[in-house]
C-alpha cells in the first residue's frame, strides 16, 4: 500500500516522517515547499498532487485552510484527477465543516471514500507523533485508515460523519481561545492588584481553573516569550471558520467574536505571526501594566 502524503508544513513534513519512520511507503506532494529531505528518507517524489494521487491508495492531505483543500483536492491537475475509485482520502487540515462536506461529495461521485481528521497537539506533537486526531467520516473507512493515523497520534477519536471532525476542531479552537483570554484577563487583574501573577498560577494551577491550556500558555505569557506555536493568523482563521459555521446554523457564539476582534486588534499592531498566548497583549495595553515574572 502506498499512502500519498500532500501539504509538507509545519505540521505535515513531521507527520510524513513519522509515517516513514513506521515503515509506511509514502508518494509525497507540495505546490510551494522543497521535499528533498523527505526522498532522502525514501518517499518517492511527485510533480502534481494529481500524480500524487494516481500512485496512491489512501491520500493524506494537511494544507492550510478550506481554499487550499478544494484546489488540490479538486482544482486543476488536482487529486481527483489522479484517484483511482476505491481509495481513500483523509484530510487533516482544520477547515470548515461545511468544506469537508463538499469535498466529500465530490469524491464520492468518483467511487472515492472521504474522511476529515484535523489534529490538536501543534508541531511538538506532529513531531513526537503524540497528535489528538477527530475523526469524521463513517466507520468503516475509519477502521482501514486508523492505523495510519495511531503512527501520527496518540488518540484517534471518531466524533461523527463527514465533517463532524472540523466542527470537533472548532469547538477545540473555541475553548482554547477563550481559556488563553480568561488566563489573560485574570492575570492583568492579580498584577495590577499587586500580586504576581506566577503566584496567581502556582496557587490555582491544581484547582478548578487549571487546564492544560493555562499549564502550556501561563509560562510563555509570564516569560513574555510569544514564539509560536500557534499563530495568531491561524487561530484567526479557525475562529472564522467557528462564526461562519455557527452564524449558518443559527447559534450565537458571543464570546468567539469578542475574542476574534482581539486578536484582529493584535494583528493590526503586527503581532499576526505571534504566538496566540500574545493575547495577553491586549489586555496588557488596556490595563497599562505588563504580566512577567
Ligand atoms: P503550513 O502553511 O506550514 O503548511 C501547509 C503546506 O501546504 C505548505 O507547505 C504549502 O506549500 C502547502 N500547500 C498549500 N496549497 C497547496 C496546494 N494547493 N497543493 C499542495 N500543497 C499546498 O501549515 P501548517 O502549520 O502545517 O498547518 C496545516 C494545517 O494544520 C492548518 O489547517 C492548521 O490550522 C492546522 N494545524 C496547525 C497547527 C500548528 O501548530 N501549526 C496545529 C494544529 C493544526
Amino acid at each position: 500500500m502506498i499512502v500519498g502524503f500532500i501539504g509538507l508544513g509545519i505540521m505535515g513534513r513531521p507527520m510524513a516522517k513519522n509515517l516513514i519512520k513506521a515503515g509506511y511507503k509514502l508518494c509525497v506532494y507540495d505546490k510551494f515547499a522543497k521535499f528533498d529531505d523527505l526522498v532522502a528518507l525514501g518517499a518517492e517524489g511527485a510533480s502534481s498532487n494529481k500524480e500524487a494521487a494516481s500512485k496512491s491508495d489512501i491520500i493524506i492531505t494537511m494544507l492550510p485552510n478550506s481554499p487550499h483543500v478544494k484546489e488540490a483536492v479538486l482544482g486543476q491537475d488536482g487529486v481527483v484527477e489522479g484517484i483511482r475509485a476505491g481509495s481513500i482520502v483523509v484530510d487533516m487540515s482544520s477547515i470548515a465543516p461545511a468544506a469537508s462536506q463538499e469535498v466529500g461529495a465530490a469524491l464520492k461521485a468518483k467511487g472515492v471514500e472521504f474522511m476529515d481528521a484535523p489534529v490538536s497537539g501543534g508541531e511538538p506533537k506532529a513531531i513526537d507523533g503524540t497528535l489528538a486526531i477527530m475523526a469524521g467520516g463513517s466507520q468503516e473507512v475509519f477502521d482501514k485508515v486508523k492505523p495510519i493515523l495511531e503512527k501520527m497520534g496518540s488518540s484517534v477519536t471518531l466524533v461523527g460523519g463527514i465533517g463532524a471532525g472540523n466542527v470537533t476542531k472548532l469547538a477545540n479552537q473555541i475553548i482554547v481561545a477563550l481559556n488563553i483570554a480568561a488566563v489573560s484577563e485574570a492575570f492583568v487583574l492579580a498584577a495590577k492588584a499587586g500580586v504576581e501573577p506566577a503566584k496567581v498560577f502556582d496557587a490555582i494551577k491544581g484547582g478548578l481553573a487549571g487546564s492544560t491550556v493555562m499549564n502550556a500558555k501561563a509560562p510563555m505569557i509570564l516569560d513574555g516569550n510569544f514564539k509560536p506555536g500557534f499563530r495568531i493568523e491561524l487561530h484567526i482563521k479557525d475562529l472564522q471558520n467557528a462564526l461562519d459555521t455557527a452564524h449558518n446554523l443559527g447559534v450565537p457564539v458571543p464570546l468567539t467574536a469578542e475574542v476574534m476582534e482581539i486578536l484582529q486588534g493584535l494583528k493590526t499592531d503586527g503581532c499576526a505571526a505571534h504566538d496566540h498566548g500574545a493575547i495577553v497583549r491586549h489586555y496588557e495595553k488596556l490595563a497599562k501594566i505588563e504580566v512577567r515574572k
